[in-house]
């Protein structure tokens, strides 16, 4: 055995398993696979490939991530989701079945400028409310008129939910009732919905929904399970086992001192591995079939854990960081985060080990 054992180990039948039960919420909807961002930390050609009989499209934020997949022979199509940067991509998404996302008025010229058969397959985003990406409310008439000529039977008008696992908030329906409108008046189909979206919000459910996080066994908000299995388990070796006694401190700046005689476990994984720096104490693990304690200030490269109610414990002892046992959701809790932030900040320093 060489090498350090932290590890991420991705499920890839759990995988396989939440998409199938994300695809059952909204049976009158084709699912997108969201994999941006390396697939939310999972290993986006692994992903794609473990999913390539289930999800007809993928999606990712921008054109590299869909080049990268293509030479790593990925070849559904790929929507990107924040559209493309200039002319050049948008005739490279059309050699490469890249689905565009048009969100502001210069992209459709842009469009326009190449031959009709040059033209890739695109959608129309619009901003309903999250006021972050997409064509203005106030625009959106002129730009749907005059845009109207380039419009295929595949163009779907889009739209982001920016309050989705808020089971209360009225925003949500607000926003599908504004897409809903604009899509009855350019006869146009529609996508909205997230995974929480999906979860949560059936009105939101369209000809196209886009699973991001629930793909990865996580629920919006995190009581709302669901049936999800978690994908990715981080594990990390017990490297140092010391006691100490009552009034000495552990790690920097002391921020942690122990009340009782402590028996305080070092682990080889740190913020440099993508552990949130954040965590405080009290953020829990799991080893031996027990929850243990993080407690003081995570290293760059290490953490240390209270184990003194677990006798057995050894130098070499793997621990669960979160997994199936502990929700990455509760770390991120823990850390002022989501899990999104901790699921895509796995550092390429921790290996990744597939089960198939
Ligand atoms: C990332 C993303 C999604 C997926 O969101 P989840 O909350 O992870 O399901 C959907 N749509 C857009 C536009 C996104 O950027």
């Amino acid at each position: 055995m060489l090498g350090r054992q932290t590890f991420a180990t991705i499920n890839l039948k759990a995988l396989q398993h939440n998409f199938s039960v994300m695809s059952q919420c909204a049976l009158g909807s084709n699912t997108i696979a969201v994999i941006k961002a390396d697939a939310y930390g999972h290993g986006a050609q692994q992903v794609a490939q473990a999913l390539a009989s289930q999800a007809k499209v993928f999606a990712v934020a921008f054109i590299d991530e869909a080049l990268a997949l293509r030479e790593q022979g990925i070849t559904q199509a790929i929507l990107l989701l924040e559209g493309v940067m200039s002319e050049d991509e948008m005739a490279c998404a059309k050699q490469h079945n890249f689905w565009v996302m048009l969100h502001s008025v210069e992209h459709f010229s842009w469009l326009r400028a190449l031959e009709k058969n040059q033209r890739p397959v695109f959608w129309i985003k619009v901003d309903s409310g999250m006021h972050r990406l997409g064509i203005s409310l106030q625009d959106a008439d002129v730009v749907l008129k005059a845009n109207q000529d380039l419009i295929q039977p595949d163009t779907v008008l889009c739209s982001h939910l920016a309050c989705a696992d808020e089971l209360q908030n009225s925003l949500n329906l607000k926003q599908m009732g504004i897409l809903r409108d604009l899509a009855k008046a350019y006869n146009l189909p529609l996508s909205m919905a997230n995974s929480a979206g999906i979860a949560n919000w059936p009105d939101t459910h369209a000809k196209w929904n886009r699973l991001g996080i629930a793909l990865y066994g996580c629920a919006q908000p995190a009581d709302a399970k669901a049936g999800l299995l978690p994908v990715m388990s981080l594990h990390a070796p017990i490297i140092g086992l010391r006691n100490i006694g009552v009034g000495e401190s552990v790690g920097y700046a002391q921020s942690w001192t122990a009340t009782r005689p402590t028996t305080i476990a070092t682990l080889a994984i740190g913020y440099a591995d993508g552990y949130p720096r954040h965590a405080k104490t009290g953020t829990p693990a799991w080893i031996h079939g027990q929850r243990i304690s993080l407690v003081g200030r995570v290293s760059m490269d290490m953490i240390t854990l209270d184990v003194t109610d677990l006798p057995q414990v050894q130098i070499g002892d793997s621990v669960e960081l979160w997994g199936e046992n502990i929700l990455v959701e509760e770390v991120a809790l823990n850390a002022s985060s989501i899990s999104y932030e901790l699921l895509t900040r796995i550092s390429p320093r921790v290996k990744r080990r597939y089960i198939k």
